[in-house]
């Protein structure tokens, strides 16, 4: 189960006393505000808190160059061209509260976005809860054999099954060893802060993460790319929902500039030029390595 019950009673207490505020809203954010939307088995994703919306951004921006410039006709069109031209502090002005529920293994990953704050679950002060990831038979996959760093064919269903029954074995084996040695049972009892070394990295742990809008959407753009691991991009698909409903102008730029858009080197774009052009361009002249190259065609060519 996601959430406790406790924390269910919680949510609902805080979505049952709404407050007037003077500060900006967003509709779409106030939908959001404290539900848990649930990722993977256990994990889950809700917005705590948040700050500013789509106005917020073009009144920073404004602030540049004063009110009733020509060359802005509208606040979508400042963003899209703040997006497009990397004017990123606007984009500050925002900031984002979530609540996460995630496995170890992904919380390792995403803890490398350094420009967030945070604060994790204490495993010397609690207990951590008998609660692993175990993933779908069909999230079961082999080495790939193209990228090193990914997924290829899914397993058979005798080999899932056999690594299925290894991952709950191996987990419970764990915790119930991890419940022995802290337990004051006729024994002293292991401090918690060590006896959650044997733990395996499927555990599942939780954390407040709170993080500016051009943070997050550089987060988004890492972490709901296709590159990335499955584990983590279903964190980054929940999350790319709720930023679409509270900041939906700069969501729509993010999409357009960002996550649909692509960044090419200079060779690239000379060999671009040359294809327009009706030349026939090949790795072999176009100045690039065999990776680059593949890399440029998967752009360029359907
Ligand atoms: C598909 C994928 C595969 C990856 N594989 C690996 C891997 O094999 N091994 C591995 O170790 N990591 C790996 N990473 C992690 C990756 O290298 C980054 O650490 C991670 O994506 C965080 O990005 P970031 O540093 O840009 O983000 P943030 O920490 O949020 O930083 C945002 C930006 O702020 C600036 N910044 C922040 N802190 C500093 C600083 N201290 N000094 C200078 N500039 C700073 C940088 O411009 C940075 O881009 C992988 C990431 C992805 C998405």
């Amino acid at each position: 189960m996601p959430l406790t019950p406790e924390q269910e009673a919680e949510i609902e207490d805080l979505r049952a006393t709404p407050r007037q505020t003077l500060r900006a809203v967003s509709e779409g954010a106030e939908k959001h505000l404290y539900k848990a939307h649930p990722v993977l088995d256990h994990g889950f994703v809700r917005m705590i808190d948040y700050m500013g919306d789509d106005a917020a951004i073009c009144q920073a921006a404004r602030v540049s160059y004063g009110r009733g410039t020509k060359s802005v006709q509208n606040d979508e069109g400042l963003i899209r061209y703040l997006m497009r031209h990397w004017h990123s502090t606007p984009f500050e002005m925002c900031e984002l509260k979530l609540h996460v529920k995630l496995p170890v293994f992904v919380a390792r990953q995403w803890i490398r976005h350094r420009t967030a704050n945070v604060n994790e679950y204490s495993a010397r002060y609690s207990i951590l809860d008998r609660e692993f990831y175990i993933p779908r038979a069909e999230d079961l996959a082999a080495q790939s054999a193209q990228n090193n760093q990914g997924r290829g064919d899914v397993l058979g269903p005798e080999e899932s099954a056999r690594v299925l029954d290894w991952l709950r074995e191996d987990a419970h084996r764990a915790y119930d060893h991890y419940e022995q040695m802290i337990s004051d049972d006729g024994q002293q009892g292991l401090a918690r802060e060590l006896a959650r070394m044997n733990l395996p990295a499927n555990i599942y742990t939780q954390w407040y993460w709170k993080v500016d809008l051009h943070n997050l959407f550089h987060f988004l753009r890492l972490r709901a790319d296709s590159h990335a691991q499955y584990e983590i991009r279903v964190y980054a698909d929940a999350i790319c929902e709720m930023v679409r409903d509270w900041v939906p102008a700069a969501y729509r730029a993010f999409e357009e500039y960002r996550l649909g858009g692509v960044t090419l080197s200079a060779s690239g774009v000379e060999c671009l030029r040359r294809m327009l052009a009706g030349e026939e361009v090949t790795q072999a002249t176009s100045g690039m390595s065999a990776r680059e190259w593949r890399e440029f065609s998967d752009i360029v060519r359907k």
